[in-house]
């Protein structure tokens, strides 16, 4: 076990060599860095992990499970500056109403039923969830998202509910493909989406291995895990 404060040295140096890539990767894009919210996916470390990260600088933390999330979030509330937290993964209905609770924006949303329990839940003083629509780049629609020509009808029933606030596409590059290529194709599906719903303006794409080409195609969100706080387990 590491030391708090060998952690802390540990994150702050990781972080930074993030920050770099992020800058470096802006720069070459003729991007602002104020441009790219950088979410760090926390999954798999301890909750004392993002308290770090805060102290770092951190606002935005991701999470793809439940309870896991929650917990986590709940052990956090309270704290200052209050962390967002940004749920990436998968969501089975019956976790919804949880999420709703807590959640700053959901990024993996693929469907509508997921979309109506997350609105009903939503409690009206936490004021709207922002919703991104998870896009599946290779067809393979089992590991999330929703292929590119059925965005747009999930995203005009998110338009009809008051507690959710339509925000922008999602997605993972496909293991077998080239991200650049990859992340060139969600651009275009976000393209398509802001023709009718020109607020939906975020892109969440890019995480450890391909921020790089993700910043290059309008990344504004990038959700980097392994890269911040180590290898995870298998
Ligand atoms: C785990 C995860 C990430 C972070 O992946 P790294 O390769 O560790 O940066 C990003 N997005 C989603 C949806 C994830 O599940």
């Amino acid at each position: 076990m590491s030391t708090p404060q060998a952690r802390t040295d540990e994150l702050a140096h990781r972080l930074r060599a993030v920050r770099e890539r992020l800058s470096r990767a802006c720069t070459a894009a003729g991007r602002g860095v104020e441009e790219v919210t950088l979410v760090a996916i926390t999954k798999t470390y301890p909750a004392s992990d993002a308290a770090i990260l805060r102290g770092l600088g951190i606002v935005d933390v991701g999470e793809s499970r439940e309870p896991e999330a929650s917990g986590k979030a709940l052990e956090l509330a309270g704290g200052d500056p209050p962390l967002r937290w940004h749920f990436v993964g998968q969501i089975q209905s019956r976790k919804a109403k949880t999420i709703a609770g807590y959640a700053y924006a959901v990024h993996s949303l693929d469907r509508a039923e997921v979309a109506d329990r997350l609105a009903v839940a939503r409690p009206a003083e936490l004021g709207p969830l922002a919703v991104l629509i998870q896009v599946s780049l290779d067809g393979d629609t089992t590991r999330g998202g929703l292929l590119p020509a059925d965005v747009a009808a999930l995203a005009g029933h998110v338009e009809g509910l008051d507690r959710l606030r339509l925000a922008g596409v999602m997605a993972v590059a496909p293991r077998a493909a080239d991200p650049d290529e990859s992340f060139a194709r969600l651009h275009a599906v976000s393209e398509d989406l802001r023709r009718d719903h020109p607020e939906a303006v975020a892109i969440s794409a890019g995480m450890s291995g391909d921020l790089e080409q993700a910043v290059k195609n309008g990344a504004t969100h990038v959700r980097v895990g392994s890269a911040l706080l180590g290898a995870r387990q298998p």
